[in-house]
């Protein structure tokens, strides 16, 4: 995508001005082929709303999606259909995502109705196979979701979205409502069908702890910006922007034995319909500066491609040997 941006409007209030929130500002992202992108953030952050734009279940107010080269920011009719086929998406919460009314055949087949001409037999084979493409028994396809336990039911959802034969899958918290003790076998399940399909992932989550290992790159954002864009080893290691450095401190059970020499991030997330001036970290940043607060930083890709949108990000991580800084 391309400065893509999204705003919503709220209902106008008493004494007030229709509030807007602008939840995605001015966002270029490249997706690459076969790769798991992950994208982080505080809720608020702006990082649903970027998947749905990416997937074009929205439509972005401002800037562009490009699709394999073609954009298809305002696709619409047949092409969008087909769009929707090959740009699928896994919900965080199985349960109210798949219709209790609906058996798992009817959850499942739905999108082949909606895409494909088969026969009702052909469906139901179809059905089958995709439950045991996901670890279910292809007799459960009669029952219903308030049959199953969370980890199965987000498995149905899985089915159901692999139905249409997608290229890129993603999904939004789709482990977070589900016990710790499941979240691996599904996080296990989407990486072998990433690999049995040549899928390309995004996963969005608010935790770090999922990604880390199922992901290539990770893309952190804050108030509808990313701040920092980097493969999963370099956030980890060797996170540049004070936000990520918040963010990996604040769950030092990833890093056991760690001394924490970056503070932990304070405060709450401001309100995304009146953002901060200038970097809009600078209300929780410990390095924050006057020149924070009046100019927004812009976007710097280093040498090996990753980004960081901070001033000070060089003289903050001047004295970490693991980063390598840009020839001057
Ligand atoms: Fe902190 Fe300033 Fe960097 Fe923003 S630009 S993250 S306020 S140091
Ligand atoms: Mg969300």
């Amino acid at each position: 995508c391309r400065d893509l941006s999204k705003t919503f409007s709220g209902p106008p209030r008493l004494f007030h001005r229709t509030s807007q929130v602008t939840a995605v500002d001015r966002i270029s992202l490249q997706v690459r082929a076969g790769e798991t992108l992950a994208i982080v953030g505080e809720s608020g952050s702006g990082k649903s709303t970027l998947g749905r734009l990416l997937l074009r279940l929205l439509t972005a107010s401002q800037g562009d999606v490009f699709y394999q080269g073609e954009a298809i920011t305002q696709a619409s009719g047949a092409r969008l259909n087909q769009l929707r086929r090959e740009l699928q998406i896994i919900f965080q919460d199985p349960f109210a995502s798949l219709n209790p009314r609906m058996n798992v055949e009817s959850i499942v087949g739905e999108p082949l109705w909606l895409h494909e001409s088969l026969s009702r037999e052909a469906r139901r084979e179809r059905v089958h196979e995709l439950l045991r493409t996901v670890g279910l028994p292809a007799a459960w396809a009669q029952r219903y979701p308030h049959e199953f336990s969370g980890g199965q039911r987000q498995r149905i959802g899985i089915a159901r979205a692999l139905a249409s034969g997608p290229k890129l899958l993603l999904g939004d918290e789709p482990v977070s409502a589900l016990d710790v003790s499941v979240q691996a076998q599904v996080v296990n399940l989407l990486e072998g069908l990433k690999q049995q399909f040549g899928l390309t992932l995004i996963i969005v989550a608010h935790g770090l702890a999922v990604i880390r290992h199922m992901s290539d790159r990770v893309a952190v954002m804050y108030l509808g910006q990313i701040v920092e864009l980097a493969s999963v080893e370099e956030i980890f290691d060797a996170p540049l922007h004070p936000y990520t450095q918040a963010l990996i401190a604040s769950a030092p059970q990833l890093q056991p034995g760690a001394s924490r020499t970056v503070p932990m991030l304070q405060g709450d997330l401001p309100n995304p319909a009146a953002p901060p001036s200038g970097c809009r970290f600078h209300t929780r940043c410990p390095w924050a500066t006057d020149e924070c607060r009046r100019l927004e930083p812009i976007n710097q890709i280093l040498p090996g491609g990753r980004q960081v949108a901070c001033h000070r990000w060089q003289e903050i991580n001047r004295d970490r040997s693991v980063i390598t800084l840009a020839p001057p």
